[in-house]
């Protein structure tokens, strides 16, 4: 018997995550990572440390100094948080916990992909509804849907669009809704807005992650922030030892170094900044989503983003500006089959030089002839 016959029906349709190709460029602006690394110094002492470490024993299970210290950073207690192996892995301990067969699972669209993955794996009935296909925000549809949701998932400021979602609409759908509340907050640190007072009511949770601000993609550290029941319910479904000691601990000692990463992060919102107004310059004339004079005509529009990357679009095929940046040595995500985002890329925010080097190469891009 062949053994796709054993397989879960739920896998039927599902299609493994696909993560981007690896392709060498001299600036990877295609995944939203911090394009510093932590600074040298700082690994320095990391790695001092990782020689006291007892690799032979097994760490603490619970990992409390990186709770307490991540507890203490969002005046929560530690019974308030969960971590896993980035964000990803804090999903599939709700999905666990909160997810059965048939469950009404909502989440929007374009957003990030996992939501709807969480859902089918589980057989659950997932409801994708669209964003506002003029400012992306969510729409009274999501509302309406949200109220006999079992799970809602929300995306703010949403990946791959850029934007904040109205505070108000969360707030509105917490209030109506009867059901989990998960609002993804892996780029709230650019947004200098954020729903963590949310989390007095017991339905809500927050997630938050390493691997954008504190510039640790690679180290795979994640949370989920709750009420200490919710919490409880996904460490029952978490894997004993689910982190390692070494990445627990890096985690602690990059907290603790807090600063350098804040820095970095005011550095990145001022780049944004810069980059918005250069990307509009390239048509030669000023156009966002929200302008009315913006006209076909014009070269680049570029969506505003509270995140640590930016959505474009411009006249020609995105796959033609895609590889003509990437002839160029530069890497962005080409994001034109999800819903509303046709002919759109994404950008993440790098330093001051390679987003120079991205102006320069779209800038040569759209002046060539097809
Ligand atoms: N949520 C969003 C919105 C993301 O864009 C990403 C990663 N790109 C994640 C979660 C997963 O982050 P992590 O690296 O912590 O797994």
């Amino acid at each position: 018997m062949s053994v796709k016959k054993l397989f879960r029906k739920e896998l039927g349709s599902l299609k493994a995550y696909k993560t981007p190709d690896v392709v060498a460029s001299e600036c990877k602006l295609n995944q939203n990572e911090s394009t510093l690394d932590v600074p040298l110094e700082l690994k320095e002492r990391i790695a001092r440390e990782s020689v006291s470490l007892a690799f032979n024993r097994y760490p603490d299970a619970s990992y409390s100094g990186l709770r307490e210290v991540v507890a203490r950073k969002f005046k929560l207690r530690k019974e308030n948080v969960i971590a896993g192996n980035g964000v990803d892995e804090v999903l599939y301990y709700l999905m666990l916990a909160f997810i059965s067969k048939g469950d009404k699972v909502v989440f929007p669209a374009p957003s990030f992909a996992m939501y709807k993955i969480c859902a089918e794996v589980m057989g659950a009935k997932p409801v994708k509804v669209l964003l506002d296909k003029q400012s992306f925000d969510l729409t009274e549809e999501f509302v309406e849907e949200s109220k006999n949701a079992k799970v809602v998932f929300i995306c703010s400021p949403n990946n791959p669009t850029g934007n904040l979602v109205s505070r108000k609409k969360i707030e509105e759908i917490v209030e109506s809704s009867k059901g989990l509340v998960v609002i993804d907050e892996a780029y709230s640190d650019f947004a200098g807005e954020d729903c963590l007072d949310l989390l007095s009511n017991e339905r809500v949770v927050v997630l938050r992650t390493m691997s954008k601000a504190f510039s640790a993609a690679g180290l795979r550290l994640g949370f989920g922030l709750a009420c200490e029941e919710a919490i409880s319910a996904m460490d029952k479904v978490r894997l004993p030892w689910n982190l390692s000691g070494l990445s627990t601990r890096i985690g602690e000692l990059l907290f603790e170094r807090e600063r350098v990463f804040s820095e970095r992060v005011k550095k990145t919102i001022a780049e944004r900044e810069r980059l918005f107004s250069e990307l509009k310059k390239i048509g030669g004339r000023v156009c966002c989503s929200k302008c009315s004079a913006c006209s076909p005509a014009a070269k680049v529009v570029v969506f505003p983003s509270q995140a640590n990357f930016l959505l474009f679009k411009t006249s020609f095929s995105p796959k033609t500006v895609y590889s003509g940046l990437l002839e160029r040595g530069v890497q962005v995500r080409d994001v034109s089959g999800y819903e509303l985002l046709e002919d759109c890329l994404r950008v993440s925010v790098g330093t001051r030089v390679e987003n120079d080097k991205f102006l320069n190469a779209l800038g040569e891009v759209l002046n060539k002839k097809f």
